[in-house]
């Protein structure tokens, strides 16, 4: 990775490339689509090829290293990023510890590869972690928040308890973001995200990021994305450089949103279940006070059935029915469409940047 990264303040990655331009560059970065890069004589760590380098990825990564504070490297999807992270530290006989209610692609991609490969994987639900017992685990995934849950686990404890028994921790921190938790400043190893989600925003691009400080893993993930050849596309992460330019006013705006949302829902008489960890009742409230520096965008609750949840999905005019989340347009589903082990009228609900009480009278009249 190219620079030493600035001292975490939310809004030092902004400026970032406006405060390095020479006169008559433009303002926003260029988007290089070429695979071929001028080459004369001996290669000198200059751009040479565009699966190796390409301008715009490092535009991106420059941003993402401020932000996540450690080296970052760009993938076309979160579950590239994701099997990035998993290729560069499973092999053979490695034994892999997964929480069983989070995303269920990581769980597909770890059943159906790298078993076959030799690798031993396990399941775990996220509220399970806390119970420790990581002897004989080579590496441990976690998603805390899980997805579509909404459970949590104390993350510096497990990665202490991890690296004690000889583990490495790589913690998927896309429902949060950086900016509402911080796993690598908790202990975590490796950091991967779906930039897909709140990071892009705008539900226009797919993307992720690996980040990690350790130097050995930063060079294995970018030998990964170098051999296995899955690199961003140059567009993708041009809106996605545009996109973390407004992250920090959107995430505050859909945090603030789903605060507003969770307590009125929570006493609302068609909602049985509800979880946002924002709420003091919710039985992740002290573990999220605790690591993270906001509550996210993201309700889970439970309406009577399933034709019911449709309906309140469907009918509302501010809400999408949409499987994702973390865009600027509120949207929802029923997981249990998916086969998620949840109630048949379980709504997962990602809150949006539309005004507050405009949201809330559309769903209080939908519901
Ligand atoms: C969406 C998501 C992913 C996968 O990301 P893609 O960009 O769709 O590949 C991984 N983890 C979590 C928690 C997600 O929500």
């Amino acid at each position: 990775m190219t620079d030493t990264p600035k001292p975490f303040a939310p809004g030092a990655f902004l400026h970032l490339r406006a405060n390095q331009l020479a006169k008559g560059a433009p303002i926003a970065p260029p988007i290089t689509t070429a695979s071929m890069f001028h080459l004369p004589g001996q290669p000198d760590g200059s751009d040479f090829y565009g699966r190796a380098t390409n301008p715009t990825w490092n535009d991106v990564e420059k941003q993402l290293t401020v932000l996540e504070q450690a080296p970052t490297r760009l993938f076309p999807s979160g579950m590239a990023a994701i099997s990035a992270a998993l290729f560069a530290t499973c092999r053979s006989k490695t034994r892999l510890l997964l929480p069983s209610d989070g995303y269920y692609t990581t769980r597909l991609l770890a059943d159906r590869f790298l078993a076959q490969l030799g690798v031993t994987v396990v399941e775990r639900p996220t509220a399970a972690f806390e119970d420790g017992g990581f002897d004989g685990f080579d590496v441990v995934f976690l998603e805390s928040p899980s997805n579509p849950g909404l459970d949590m686990m104390d993350i510096a404890a497990t990665a202490q308890a991890v690296r004690a028994a000889g583990g490495i921790t790589i913690a998927d921190n896309t429902t949060l973001t950086p900016l509402g938790q911080r796993p690598l400043d908790l202990g975590v190893d490796i950091v991967v995200s779906s930039d897909t989600k709140a990071m892009g925003g705008h539900s226009d691009l797919l993307l992720g990021h690996v980040s990690s400080r350790n130097d050995d893993v930063m060079e294995a993930i970018t030998d990964w994305r170098l051999y296995s050849g899955a690199i961003p596309g140059p567009h993708a992460a041009w809106l996605l450089h545009r996109g973390l330019e407004t992250l920090e006013v959107r995430f505050d705006r859909m945090c603030h949103n789903a605060e507003a949302l969770a307590a009125r829902l929570a006493e609302h008489p068609s909602v049985q279940t509800l979880r946002f960890p924002g709420l003091p009742q919710d039985p992740a409230h002290n573990l999220a006070r605790a690591q993270c520096s906001r509550f996210g965008f993201l309700i889970s609750f439970t309406l009577a059935d399933e034709a019911t949840a449709e309906a309140f999905i469907n009918d509302c005019p501010l809400i999408r029915p949409a499987t994702s989340f973390g865009g600027v347009h509120s949207s929802a589903e029923r997981r249990a469409r998916w086969g998620d082990a949840v109630d048949p009228g379980f709504v997962r609900l990602s809150v949006g940047i539309e005004p507050a009480e405009e949201l809330w009278a559309a769903i209080e009249a939908a519901l």
